[in-house]
């Protein structure tokens, strides 16, 4: 057997201590008989598995009891639509940060129901900066305040929070969450689909303040209603059980980690020897974000001769780094490397970066 370190941006790597755990388990879990596959969700076996994920999470992010986990499917995209239906309580306006492609996404979608107020863009400059809160528009009388911490396209990632006041703040951490520590208690809502930094398509995570839940747009449908979700413990109608008990198991390593601050050391570490070594090639390398917004999840970098991208990626994957081409919209690298991304690959690819520049520079 022979593993590559896989660079893609989702779906991507996961734990490879998970991924064995799940492979005991796989025919029979805990002595069940049963493959978790196989139990029903109402089971005792199901619901003991479900419960510790949930109280797991809720440790390594410290989430404060009056917010409640829901384990949706639908991915972040139906969350676009979903946070405008439960989340403008009477109210017609929204307000939208626009950072890159997933946030034009978010917005897209936000505009079937609410007027959307575009608070900043920083799509002029090809979303490759934060925009200054200071500059911000925001509408007096906004329903909350949507942002994308983390643009996995373009790699650009806030190193603050916006303070928003009385505005409820919801946050798209789809390829950021439990990468560092998050104070939850500033957000309203934060939503993240689970197969990048989590754990398997199929599973999205909804971490959403109680008191905003019950008041939705006139037809919602019950499968997009987060008060019917929590009310039913998730289990509405079935849910995803095995991405369910897969993120309890990342989570688990999490905190075998250090959690989120041990996590966060080891990102940060991680990103800054990447970004080290595109600064040290003397423009072979070029990372096109800001300095002060470089994602420690998603490294997008181009060569300065795009003729030797295809050469570059053909001999990466002849090394075992896979999935290093760029977004279609962006062209050029990107490097993902999310939580279960080692350290060693990280440090395989600089130095296959530093060989590849000495042949070809
Ligand atoms: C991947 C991604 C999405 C879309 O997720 P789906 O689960 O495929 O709907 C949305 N937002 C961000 C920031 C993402 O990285």
């Amino acid at each position: 057997m022979k593993r590559v370190f896989n660079f893609s941006a989702g779906l991507a790597m996961l734990p490879q201590a998970v991924l064995e755990q799940a492979q005991a388990e796989m025919l029979d879990w805990n002595g069940s008989g049963m493959s978790v596959m196989e139990m029903s969700h109402r089971g005792k076996e199901f619901m003991s598995i479900a419960a510790q994920a949930e109280a797991d999470l809720r440790e390594i992010m410290a989430i404060p009891a009056n917010y409640k986990v829901l384990f949706l499917q639908g991915g972040a995209s139906s969350q676009f639509a979903m946070i405008p239906m439960n989340l403008l309580r009477g109210k017609t306006t929204a307000d939208y940060v626009d950072t890159g492609d997933w946030s034009a996404k978010a917005i897209k979608e936000a505009r079937r129901f609410a007027e959307v107020n575009v608070v900043a863009s920083t799509k002029e400059g090809n979303y490759t900066s934060v925009p200054a809160f200071e500059t911000w528009q925001c509408s007096a009388d906004a329903a909350y305040l949507h942002y994308t911490p983390n643009e996995t396209i373009r790699g650009v990632e806030f190193p603050w929070v916006p303070a928003t006041g009385d505005v409820p703040l919801v946050a798209d951490l789809s390829s950021t969450i439990l990468s560092r520590p998050v104070d939850v208690s500033k957000y309203a809502l934060i939503y993240a689909g689970a197969q990048k930094n989590i754990g398997l398509a199929g599973l999205t995570l909804v971490i959403v303040r109680e008191d905003l839940l019950g008041e939705t747009v006139v037809g919602t449908p019950a499968m997009f209603d987060y008060k019917i979700h929590a009310d039913n413990d998730s289990m509405y109608n079935t849910p995803p059980t095995y991405a369910w008990y897969l993120a309890g198991l990342v989570f688990q390593w999490v905190k075998q980690q250090g959690g989120l601050a041990g996590m966060a050391a080891i990102n940060q570490r991680k990103a800054e020897k990447l970004y080290a070594a595109i600064e040290a090639s003397g423009g072979f390398y070029n990372s096109p974000v800001a300095a002060n917004c470089r994602s420690w999840m998603n490294v997008p970098f181009t060569l300065a001769n795009a003729e030797l991208d295809k050469p570059f990626l053909a001999e990466a994957a002849q090394a075992g780094l896979t999935t290093l081409k760029g977004h279609r919209s962006v062209g050029g690298m990107r490097a993902s490397i999310y939580n279960a991304m080692p350290e060693a690959g990280v440090d395989a690819l600089v130095s296959f970066m530093q060989d590849f520049a000495q042949k070809n520079g």
